[in-house]
């Protein structure tokens, strides 16, 4: 009996300090990764932790400094994973596998984070619409005029958008580009992407730009079906640079106190069965090349992506922020 309360002793003991657990500080939603996380610890027994947060994240990792308890940041978008990076919170992480499964383009190009899911900035415009569109730089024609609605211009689905515009065209041509586009919308920048899509419903405007997993997040929903059916998808620039993507990504915090096992969990986010348990569960599009589209998004076909290295087009993220700030975009 003694033995056993030693050996039961050692085990508690031993257990506290090398906690067998990752912990996760998440912008995701809880039902995007609970299937994933529930997935790894049990082929593992390694525990995830998740704190789960809307925004303040950074903030909180600087508060936290040296002694967070953070090992890895869930986050969508190149915009929120580069400010981590710029605020030095992350360290590189050089891991085969991780290179292995996800392309060059949707990852940091110093390692510090690597996208797991993407997601397509498609044009969505009115079944009613007489005119046709193809690129991104036709919402800006005057043909469009008083027919076009967006979101805030600083949301960072935009910016990225902008920020991959103001690489492939140049500075100068965004900002033309963008006093057209304004002078095309019928309202202020407002909403999110799926109220953009109620507005072309409505008959207040005929064209936007959205994700693309909205629509497949419409088509679901009983009271929004009918606003996704007005409209037709277009996967823009088929014939120049392909079609915006952006992503969702993982990235190790500087100070992470379970390192080994925060790379064991990036690792099989990235794998096959990874990736699809995670781009299924948001209809996006899985980063590893090798696995099946969910049942929705694999009706709208092949297209062409716009391969830039997301680390680039993040790079211009700054001086984008500050000409839709110049121009007022927004108001
Ligand atoms: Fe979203």
């Amino acid at each position: 009996m003694k033995f056993f309360f030693l050996i039961f002793g050692f085990l508690f003991v031993y257990s506290n300090i090398f906690a067998n657990e990752v912990n996760v500080y998440s912008y995701r939603k809880p039902h995007l990764v609970a299937p994933l996380f529930n997935k790894f610890e049990k082929d593992t027994g390694i525990k995830v932790n998740t704190v789960f947060a809307e925004k303040g994240i950074v903030q909180r990792l600087k508060n936290e400094g040296k002694n967070s308890p953070a090992d890895l940041i869930f986050t969508v978008d190149i915009g929120r994973l580069d400010d981590l990076k710029n605020n030095d919170l992350l360290q590189a992480v050089n891991s085969n596998a991780l290179n292995k499964n996800i392309p060059d383009f949707l990852r940091d190009k110093d390692s510090m984070w690597f996208g797991l899911t993407s997601r397509a900035r498609v044009i969505v415009i009115s079944k009613k619409s007489k005119h046709t569109i193809k690129n991104y730089e036709d919402l800006a024609d005057s043909k469009f005029k008083g027919k076009v609605c967006i979101r805030s211009a600083k949301h960072p689905y935009m910016v990225g958008l902008f920020s991959s515009l103001s690489f492939h065209l140049g500075e100068d041509q965004l900002k033309s580009y963008l006093t057209d586009l304004k002078s095309n919308l019928v309202r202020k920048p407002q909403g999110n992407d799926r109220a953009q899509v109620k507005a072309i419903y409505s008959g207040l405007c005929e064209v936007s730009v959205i994700n693309h997993y909205y629509l497949a997040l419409m088509l679901n929903d009983k009271v929004q079906k009918k606003w996704a059916d007005s409209v037709n998808v277009i996967f823009p620039n088929q014939s120049t640079f392909g079609t915006h993507m952006n992503i969702s990504g993982v990235a190790l915090a500087k100070n992470a106190p379970n390192k080994k096992n925060a790379i064991m969990l990036m690792e099989f986010l990235s794998s096959p069965i990874g990736q699809s348990l995670y781009s299924t569960a948001n209809n996006e599009y899985p980063v590893n090349s090798k696995i099946d589209l969910s049942d929705t998004i694999v009706t709208w076909g092949n297209f062409i992506k716009d391969q830039t290295a997301l680390s680039k087009i993040a790079s211009f993220r700054k001086t984008v922020i500050k000409i839709i700030d110049d121009l007022n975009i927004n108001n």
